[in-house]
């Protein structure tokens, strides 16, 4: 991964077992064994005289050898560390943490949730495949689905409607299929089983955007058929509305062998030399040693940080979130409310498959004036963001999805009267209270 090994020539990858592995984490496999709740106070925590309660941060560009020979190994290797745009131990531990919450092998995190979607549609895409995307998407993903990876000659089709739409725009080059677990803002959940089986009977990876799913909190999309897990920690994860970042977890069981940039090349091919940690490392590679997209430490303590507190916000959010939308929808001044948690959603039957903490902290409603109505809130705030400890509102059909053309703002959820609002962890009573004055 170093720049000796780039080239992706055969003898450059000849060490497998320098794949970044879960021997990089030899605590993830244990951590698995824990509720999500301890696995993300714990995991990646040393024990001992002098430890510190909590991930050093290591502000480095670069790590030292004291020989030649030392510099020379990690080079062909890629086992330790060199540089720091490949790896950080403080970058490492929060991958390690990740890992284990999200119950997958191996993570690689990145600078945001954009720099994650692309190396994870890289990672298993290339000029002339294919790749199929539920339309409701958030708008930079569908962004670099429609505008960035055509300039590489990957095409998708953007298909509204559950897995009987998706099968029909599958293709013989379709790599992929992607999908967000709880999408924003309609609040669709993913059929996960039905999603992998015809994604896999395709010869393609399922790939899921977690954002909304809380970092394996709300769901683990791995345990359930995905292959591989995207994700902005800018959200939940971090959990504060002060860091940005990104993540691809990858699961145990996915299957390469029909996608030739992993079996191109025979004997020597991808697949052949790195095993079951080819998709990892091609993502590390692409994602951070070639692209550049590295998360700063500093950002990766943050969101390890946030990370340790994710299952308390979120359960409170969640069950805010709920009651605010059984709220909403009996108030005589607020039309549609749109929440997977409430019967009337078509996702509804899916929550109780995939959500059992809850359907997540994001909801809309309809009001009759939303200019009004936001300039008179004094508890919520006015904000582009998710998964913030405040309540987060905005008026999509003006800002988040105001590029994209009516019909499809309308048919992801978005009427000129919408309200998106991402719900915090203040009192119930006093979101109502701002609520009722400003309706
Ligand atoms: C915010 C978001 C992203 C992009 O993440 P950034 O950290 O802003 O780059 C991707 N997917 C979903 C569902 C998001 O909400």
């Amino acid at each position: 991964m170093n720049e000796p090994s780039v080239r992706l020539t055969s003898s450059e990858m000849a060490s497998p077992e320098a794949a970044p592995t879960e021997a990089a984490h030899p605590e993830a496999s244990a951590d698995r064994a824990w509720s999500y709740e301890t696995a993300a106070v714990q995991t990646g925590i040393a024990r001992g005289l002098g430890q510190t309660i909590g991930f050093p941060v290591h502000a480095a560009a670069a790590f030292q050898f004291s020989t030649l020979e030392e510099a020379q190994e990690e080079f062909q290797t890629n086992a330790g560390l060199s540089y720091a745009r490949i790896q950080n131990p403080t970058v490492r531990a929060l991958e390690g943490r990740i890992t284990a919450l999200e119950g997958g092998t191996e993570t690689v995190a990145l600078a945001s949730g954009q720099a994650a979607t692309l190396t994870a549609i890289l990672s298993v895409c290339r000029a002339g495949d294919h790749v199929v995307a539920t339309s409701s998407l958030f708008g930079g993903s569908t962004g670099l689905l429609t505008n960035v990876l055509p300039l590489m000659g990957i095409e998708t089709t953007l298909v509204s409607g559950g897995p009987d739409a998706v099968r029909a725009a599958l293709r013989p080059q379709t790599r992929l299929v992607w999908a967000e677990m709880i999408s924003n803002p309609s609040g669709d959940v993913a059929d996960l089983a039905a999603l992998a089986n015809l994604a896999h009977a395709g010869g393609a990876l399922l790939a899921i955007d977690n954002t909304c799913g809380g970092a394996g909190y709300l769901c683990a999309p791995l345990a359930h058929g995905a292959d591989l897990v995207a994700q902005s920690l800018t959200k939940w994860a971090g959990g504060h509305g002060s860091v940005m970042g990104g993540a691809v977890t990858v699961g145990a069981s996915h299957d390469l062998r029909r996608n030739p940039i992993y079996t191109d090349g025979g004997d020597a091919s991808l697949l052949a030399l790195r095993g079951v940690g080819a998709l990892a490392w091609r993502q590390r590679w692409l994602g951070a040693s070639q692209m550049g997209m590295t998360l700063a430490p500093h950002s990766a303590f943050l969101i390890a940080q946030g990370l340790e507190t994710l299952a308390l916000r979120l359960g409170r959010e969640s069950a805010t979130a709920l009651a605010l939308a059984q709220w909403l929808s009996a108030h005589p001044r607020v039309g549609a409310v749109s929440y997977a948690g409430l019967e009337d959603h078509p996702s509804f039957p899916l929550v109780g498959r995939y959500l059992p903490r809850g359907a997540g902290a994001v909801l809309t409603f309809e009001v009759q004036d939303p200019s009004a109505f936001l300039a008179r809130v004094q508890v919520l705030r006015i904000a582009p963001n998710l998964g913030d400890v405040r309540t987060l509102v905005v008026h999509p059909w003006t800002t988040t999805h105001g590029r994209i053309p009516e019909a499809a703002r309308r048919a992801a959820g978005v009427n000129p009267g919408t309200i998106r609002m991402s719900v915090g962890v203040e009192d119930l009573a006093d979101l109502k209270a701002d609520i009722e004055q400003a309706l």
